[in-house]
């Protein structure tokens, strides 16, 4: 957290204010607990009582609403009393936001390598579970080593452990010395694919690399938190690809960052990677996919415009001027601009201190082709960058073309013979690649037979920015989806499809009802000779089944554990089965839920699903005492619970109706930000409205953007970014959404 520590104990909460800690914990004998500091020792104690970690925590009501979130799970089991003193080395020079401890019953796993150890901490009770810890940690070895010979800088603190902790708010979190990692992030279910073990290893990697990219160089000031973001996420896309080699690791890049970035760069709320922060108690509010997918997306243009060894030696300059300290954006620019013919601070300007990305239309007169950048904005800025086109001749033939695109327009000779062009080839340009009609049936028709892979999945992205453009219709988008899903061999590709086609029915949802998407789906979970695939077909298959014959199977497979197992479901997905099959059949919801809850051996996800289950019931009542419950921040302390009961009380079954709790969902946005973490207020508001699909609720969204004009930019642009969706089914015009100044030229 940004800006928290100080509810904890007194201090300056920023980030170029370093200190070194020395801490002592007083906690029941039983407990363990983690510090940044290795242990130094423990002392039993005589008397049964006393605070829980040491004179500071005895403050403010935010100081004791944060002990009791963390003690609430933490604590576990009864205590006999005794109690014990722990005292810890003093830690390095960090940040008061790197500062942590966590205490509670842990099992602790230790592995030794190269000299090296590393411990760690679960409270996981399923074996299929435990069983991954060496795994694990031999992530958390890999990207250590990695990072030790790219950067030249030994691991620059004292020791490294991992807590793993159920209901965390983060996939992660990168204090130093006890890094914590959220249990679904960690534990996968038996029917884990390699996607999904490759996005544990990228977050390990991630948070790894935040021990040189944040902890050791810290930003300045929060407006830079994006640097420690995109170094994260960029050199954990470097890490990965030793673990992972038969993942296409240029596929997984776009995959990982572009649809993201421009989930919320297409929207009305889209926000500059580099944001101005006047007070650091918005610092939270700051943390977007614009700063984890749009900014490696630009820090990939960068590395190309250096080379690998260049790029390499100027971060290792920066690392070497900048070390227990702290660093700006502009330093790191500096320390680059001279290796480089290019004005760095220009192109720096546009693609980090602006927000929004270039609309691109092409048109064409014979053989020429015109390609024009407009500013969705109004402001006229102009994204300079290179543009790879496929152009498509008669039969199977195709040439690239590439050009740059450097003002509002670009001008291209066509081979004899184009039929048709698709932008954006190498998926390394940025932007909506708006598409004409004719364009976008060619590339739904083709999309099959492109034999480039990375070719593929900038179409398929474009295809789906279209689709959410307006420009074509959601029925069409599906039948195409349908034909091309089952002859899609590349697993990267298959899963972006499905997610897709989950989105495009998802959002759609009154017009896109489909027993032929039904039946592609199940006939792939069915008969794929791919295990991996026949489990994401079962489960996207789970996602949107909806027709009456489709809900029945869904129970029978749900209700039979063997099927189920045969099938390929796991925990996870046989809890979230239960959330829809309550949803779908009111009268047996009771019973659903009971037995679903009695299937459920370990007692966090025990608690976890008591927490959530009433957000299902047949009763409005108890529904809308759910969303009561939640407007009490100390209600929804676990963060990921929340979200989840929040989204259930939306769901789409409910229709208009739910679209009553937006008003007051949005009314306690402000104090959500006050009172919970960095991400909540974004995933509140997600879970508010992902699944609105009616026009009462975008009514309700224009209404409240409406009564309140002064409300605070950073907070809005959430509300802005999260409705985009609702606000594209209803073309609704919030006042501050970009016009296309597409023919105010
Ligand atoms: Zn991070």
């Amino acid at each position: 957290m940004p800006d928290r520590a100080r509810t904890l104990f007194p201090c300056f909460d920023q980030p170029d204010l370093k200190a070194r800690f020395t801490l002592s914990l007083e906690l029941p004998a039983e407990w363990k607990a983690i510090a940044n500091g290795a242990t130094a020792r423990t002392d039993t104690l005589n008397t049964a009582s006393g605070p829980t970690a040491g004179t500071e925590t005895s403050g403010s009501g935010p100081a004791r609403t944060a002990a009791r979130a963390g003690s609430q799970m933490a604590a576990g089991a009864e205590t006999t009393g005794a109690r014990k003193r722990i005292s810890f080395h003093e830690t390095e020079p960090i940040p008061t936001y790197l500062f942590s401890f966590v205490g509670g019953r842990f099992e602790r796993v230790t592995e030794n390598r190269n000299g090296r150890s590393i411990s760690l901490y679960h409270r996981e009770t399923d074996l299929q579970k435990t069983a991954q810890c060496p795994e694990i940690l031999g992530q958390v070895f890999h990207a250590l080593d990695w990072l030790e010979t790219y950067t030249g800088v030994p691991y620059p603190f004292a020791k490294y452990d991992l807590i793993v902790i159920p209901g965390f708010q983060y996939g992660g979190m990168e204090h130093m010395g006890a890094t914590l990692y959220a249990d679904r992030s960690m534990f996968l279910e038996n029917n884990a694919t390699t996607e999904n073990r490759m996005a544990r290893g990228s977050l390990i990697a991630h948070e790894t690399a935040h021990m040189w990219f944040g902890d050791y160089v810290t930003m300045q000031w929060f407006d830079d938190v994006w640097t420690k973001e995109v170094f994260a996420n960029f050199f954990a896309a470097m890490i990965v690809r030793e673990q992972f080699p038969q993942i296409d690791h240029r596929l997984n890049f776009i995959r990982s960052n572009v649809p993201g970035a421009y989930g919320e760069d297409r929207t009305a709320g889209s926000t500059a990677i580099r944001q101005q922060l006047p007070n650091l108690s918005d610092a939270g509010l700051l943390y977007s996919q614009i700063i984890y997918s749009k900014s490696p997306v630009v820090m990939e243009m960068l590395f190309t415009k250096l080379g690998p060894e260049k790029f390499r030696d100027g971060i290792r300059e920066y690392l070497a001027d900048h070390r227990y300290g702290n660093a700006t954006w502009d330093d790191l620019i500096a320390v680059l601009d001279c290796r480089c013919d290019e004005d760095l601070a220009a192109w720096s300007q546009v693609w980090v201190d602006e927000k929004g990305m270039p609309t691109i239309d092409m048109t064409r007169h014979e053989n020429r082709l015109r390609i024009m950048q407009s500013d969705p904005f109004g402001r006229r800025l102009a994204w300079n960058q290179p543009l790879q086109l496929l152009a498509f001749g008669d039969g199977n033939a195709t040439d690239t073309l590439q050009c740059l695109l450097d003002g509002p327009e670009t001008e291209l000779v066509l081979p004899a013979g184009t039929r048709c062009v698709l932008p954006n080839a190498d998926g390394r340009s940025y932007g909506y690649f708006r598409l004409d009609s004719v364009t976008s049936e060619y590339l739904m028709k083709r999309l099959t037979g492109l034999p480039d892979d990375v070719a593929r999945l900038s179409a398929l992205i474009t295809l789906n920015e279209n689709l959410l453009g307006g420009t074509i219709a959601p029925q069409r988008f599906l039948r195409a989806m349908i034909a091309y899903l089952p002859q899609e061999r590349n697993q990267q590709l298959f899963t972006q499809a499905l997610t897709y086609i989950r989105g495009c029915f998802g959002l759609y949802y009154d017009e896109t009802a489909s027993p032929e998407l039904e039946g592609a789906l199940w006939e792939i979970a069915q008969n794929d000779p791919d295990r991996q695939r026949r489990i994401m077909a079962t489960q996207a298959w789970c996602g949107i089944a909806r027709s009456p014959q489709a809900i029945n199977t869904l129970y029978e497979l749900w209700d039979d554990e063997r099927l189920a197992n045969r099938m390929l479901l796991g925990e996870n997905d046989l809890t979230n089965l239960s959330y829809t099959l309550a949803l779908r059949f009111p009268d047996r919801a009771a019973a659903i839920i009971a037995r679903q809850g009695a299937r459920i051996t370990n007692p966090d996800r025990q608690k976890q699903y008591a927490y959530i289950a009433p957000a299902v019931s047949p009763s409005a009542s108890v529904r809308d005492s759910v969303f009561r419950s939640l407007l009490d921040p100390a209600n929804r302390s676990i963060e990921p619970w929340a979200c989840t009961a929040l989204s259930l009380l939306n769901h789409p079954v409910h229709g208009a109706r739910s679209a009553a709790y937006i008003r007051p969902g949005l009314e306690e946005l402000q104090e959500i930000q006050r009172t919970g973490d960095i991400f909540f207020p974004r995933k509140w508001t997600a879970a508010l409205l992902g699944s609105q699909h009616s026009e009462a609720a975008a009514t309700a969204v224009d209404a409240f953007i409406a009564d309140h004009p002064g409300y605070p930019p950073l907070l809005g642009s959430k509300i802005l970014q999260q409705a985009d969706l609702l606000f594209r089914l209803w073309n609704r015009n919030a006042q501050n959404r970009p016009t296309s100044d597409h023919t105010s030229e």
